[in-house]
C-alpha cells in the first residue's frame, strides 16, 4: 500500500489572516480604554509586534515577555504609560479569539484536500493556546486536519528541531526515519516554517503572495537565503497540489 504524505500547514498568514485579526482586536480593545486608534496607529502596532515575535524566533526573549512588552512599548506610543500593558494584553489575546478571518481561498484547498484523502493533514502554529484553538474552531479548520500542534502546548517554537521532534511523537504511527521525506511544511515565514522544515529534515513549500508564474516563483526563491530556501514556491494554497505532485513524483 502507498503511504500518505504528511502535510504540516501553518495557521497565520498561511490559512487565516493574523493581520486583520490583530487589527480587529486591537481596534476594540483600545477602545474600551478611550482610544480611537487610527489607520497608522494599528500599522505601528503591526510593526512592534513582528519585531517581538522575530526575537522570540532569534531566542532572545521569552513568549510571555514577548506578550507584554509589544505592549508595554505600543503604549508609550500612545502616551498611555498610565495603562497597564499585561491586562491590555490579556483583553487583547481573548479579543484575538473572536477573529478567523480566512486568507481568500485558502480553506477551500485544504477542504479539497481533506476530501481527496490522499494525505495526513496537520496544523503547526506558534501562537497561545486558547486563541489558536478558538480561531480552529470559529473556522472549521480543526475538522479538516487530524492534529493540530500548537508551541504554547509543544513547549518549544518554530524553526526548532524540538518543536518538530515532539509534534512527529504524538502523530499516530509516524516514524521519523521513514516518513520525513514524505513530509512537508507549507508555510508564508522563512524564518519559522521553512527555516524550522530544514531543521527537521523535512520538505518546505514557501507560500509568497505575488510569486506568480515561473518568473515570479524564481525571482522569490532568488530572495531566500541559502539555508532557508525552501524546495517550493507558490504564490497561494490552490497552487499546493501542483507543488506536491512534483515532489511526489520525484519521490
Ligand atoms: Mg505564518
Amino acid at each position: 500500500m502507498k503511504r500518505p504524505w504528511f502535510l504540516l500547514f501553518d495557521i497565520d498568514q498561511t490559512l487565516l489572516d493574523f493581520h486583520e485579526a490583530e487589527r480587529r482586536s486591537l481596534i476594540k480593545t483600545l477602545a474600551k480604554y478611550g482610544e480611537e486608534l487610527s489607520p497608522e496607529q494599528t500599522e505601528r502596532y503591526s510593526v512592534i509586534n513582528d519585531v517581538h515575535w522575530k526575537r522570540l524566533e532569534r531566542g532572545e526573549i521569552t513568549r510571555g515577555r514577548v506578550k507584554t512588552e509589544r505592549f508595554r512599548v505600543f503604549l508609550l506610543t500612545l502616551g498611555r504609560e498610565d495603562l497597564d500593558a499585561a491586562q491590555v494584553c490579556h483583553d487583547y489575546e481573548y479579543g484575538l479569539e473572536d477573529e478567523a478571518v480566512e486568507i481568500p481561498g485558502a480553506l477551500d484547498a485544504v477542504r479539497e484536500m481533506a476530501a481527496r484523502g490522499e494525505d495526513r493533514l496537520f496544523l503547526v502554529s506558534n501562537g497561545t493556546l486558547h486563541v489558536q484553538q478558538s480561531r480552529m474552531a470559529l473556522s472549521g479548520l480543526d475538522r479538516l486536519v487530524e492534529g493540530s500542534f500548537i508551541s504554547e502546548e509543544i513547549g518549544a517554537e518554530k524553526p526548532s528541531k524540538e518543536f518538530f521532534d515532539r509534534a512527529f511523537a504524538q502523530i499516530p504511527d509516524y516514524d521519523p526515519a521513514r516518513d520525513r521525506e514524505r513530509t512537508v511544511i507549507i508555510g508564508d515565514s522563512l524564518t519559522s516554517d521553512i527555516l524550522g522544515g530544514k531543521n527537521a529534515g523535512i520538505r518546505t513549500v514557501w507560500v509568497c503572495p505575488g510569486a506568480d508564474g515561473a518568473q515570479g516563483r524564481a525571482a522569490a526563491m532568488a530572495q531566500a537565503p541559502a539555508d532557508r530556501r525552501p524546495d517550493a514556491v507558490i504564490a497561494d494554497l490552490s497552487q499546493l497540489p501542483e507543488a506536491l505532485a512534483g515532489m511526489k513524483a520525484e519521490n
